[in-house]
């Protein structure tokens, strides 16, 4: 009997420490590493673990299940159509053939959530959403055109013979060793711990135990398999899924070309109207023209209009090409400390002059080298500059940070000005966007400075963030991959 206590302890203390079991093996990718002594061999271990996984039992009961399924998708669908087939009326057959159609629509709907809860598996979905607003009728043409429909039913069909073997499987293996087990348990909870209840627990319970397990290997297997099966058949293929992905990126991509081509004619109306008015004030008949004092203020105001829409036309230029991929970064190990002090040298005494603003630059820690295009960084960190700048009320402070990390650099631009809302933050970087609280200010921009900037810094492997305190102030971040000195 001491001995039966012991293989019972060791039997339970074998199965109930096969949580750990997965760890060992997703860790058993380094073999030298020594592993702890355990009770049993990991052979052991893996064999009885089916006994606690309730993937089992869940697989167990969608092949115990599965006769009854298939039997009454059989009886409804075949029946159904031999129906529809064989009634007098088109009509009224026809309507019947309608409704096997959407019975099996259903039945495959739910085949396909039982494959994915109780089977685990993935399962593409059955159709692709599709924004349409279509007519029953075109609806139904679809639906027969789909070869998932096709697909689907004939999953159904075979559902039964195949439920007709799952099921009986399932009965004949799990039959025994549920007895087995069963047995000794009742008759140790009638009699009490007595010789004779505990020595059924050794025969035919361990046997049971064994067979329990075995049986459950196998109707994984089953499962599994058919579980492949039911993904193939009840999901779009990947090739449906790959072309509706690209239709919905096209159809994006179009929408957003549609967008940015009336905004930008929008952009465009105002500054060539001014131009147009001071030109054509400019053309009247001598006796009408305005003083020379006031042609200048005008030729100025439309130097600068002209110079807005050339720099608007550059930067659509800058964007058609990051959309073609043709835009040019050539990536190489480059010297931060230059780049951040040429642009606060050109932009600093500007800001001080005319927006008493002050621009610091904090103390660049040694041999800073980053990978990117030295050009298009300075270009970068120039619009970052000019935006704090031109956004931070007299008297604020625009401050420039550089740090490094082992694999990357960041250059902050900071700045005490009138920061952003979190909505706003959202979309500071998309095309024509510009924040409420600035589309009122004469800031210059058009909204494309910032979308333009994420292009270079991604082409350049990095990465371009903002964090903002409305009232208080902005941060813009470029983070870059660190780069070697060449
Ligand atoms: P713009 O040429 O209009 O400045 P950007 O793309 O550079 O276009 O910026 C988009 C919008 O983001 C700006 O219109 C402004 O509302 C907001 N913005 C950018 N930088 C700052 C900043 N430092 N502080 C506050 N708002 C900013």
């Amino acid at each position: 009997m001491i001995q039966a206590d012991t293989l019972l302890a060791h039997l339970w203390s074998t199965v109930s420490t096969m949580e750990s079991v997965e760890t060992t093996a997703n860790a058993g990718a380094d073999d030298s590493a020594p592993r702890p002594a355990r009770g049993a061999p990991d052979w052991v271990r893996r064999f009885l673990h089916v006994i606690i996984e309730p993937r089992s039992y869940l697989n167990a009961l969608y092949l115990l299940t599965a006769f009854p399924l298939g039997l009454a998708y059989f009886l409804i669908l075949i029946g159904g159509a031999i129906t529809g087939a064989l009634v007098a009326g088109i009509l009224i057959g026809l309507l019947f053939l309608l409704a096997v159609l959407v019975a099996a629509w259903g039945f495959a709907l739910f085949e396909r959530e039982l494959a994915i809860w109780l089977l685990g598996m993935d399962v593409p979905p059955l159709s692709l959403p599709n924004a349409e607003l279509v007519s029953p009728w075109r609806m139904l043409v679809r639906h027969l055109r789909q070869s998932t429909t096709w697909r689907s039913m004939a999953y159904l069909i075979v559902k039964l013979p195949f439920g007709i073997f799952a099921t009986s499987v399932t009965l004949a293996l799990l039959g025994a060793p549920t007895v087995g087990i069963l047995y000794p348990v009742f008759h140790l909870l009638d009699r009490g711990p007595v010789p004779d209840s505990i020595g059924l627990l050794i025969l035919p319970g361990i046997p049971a135990v064994l067979g329990l397990a075995v049986a459950l290997h196998v109707l994984n297997l089953i499962a599994r398999v058919w579980g492949r099966f039911a993904a193939d058949m009840l999901g779009v293929s990947d090739e449906q899924r790959q072309v509706w992905e690209a239709r919905l990126k096209a159809e994006a991509a179009d929408r957003s070309r549609r967008e940015l081509i009336m905004n930008v004619s929008h952009e465009l109306r105002t500054p060539i109207a001014s131009i147009q008015a001071h030109v054509d004030s400019l053309l009247l008949p001598e006796a009408d023209r305005p003083d020379a004092e006031e042609t200048e203020r005008r030729l100025r105001v439309t130097a600068v209009e002209t110079r807005r829409l050339a720099d608007l036309i550059e930067d659509l230029l800058m964007l058609a090409r990051a959309d073609a991929n043709e835009l040019k970064v050539a990536n190489r190990p480059t010297q931060l400390a230059p780049i951040v002090e040429q642009v606060v040298l050109a932009l600093a005494p500007l800001a001080r002059q005319e927006r008493q603003v002050t621009v610091t630059l904090e103390r660049i820690p040694d041999g800073l080298w980053a990978e990117g295009d030295a050009d298009r960084l300075a270009q970068v960190l120039t619009n970052l500059v000019r935006n704090a700048i031109n956004y931070t009320p007299e008297g604020g402070v625009v401050s420039i940070r550089v740090t490094g990390a082992t694999d990357r650099v960041q250059i902050a631009v900071s700045d005490t000005g009138l920061g952003i809302s979190a909505e706003d933050l959202e979309h500071v970087f998309e095309r024509l966007y510009r924040a409420d609280s600035s589309r009122t200010r004469d800031t210059g921009g058009f909204g494309l400075g910032l979308s333009i900037a994420r292009e270079f810094v991604e082409a350049m492997g990095g990465s371009l963030s903002a964090t903002s305190q409305p009232g208080l102030g902005s941060t813009f971040w470029i983070s870059l991959r660190r780069g070697e000195p060449a």
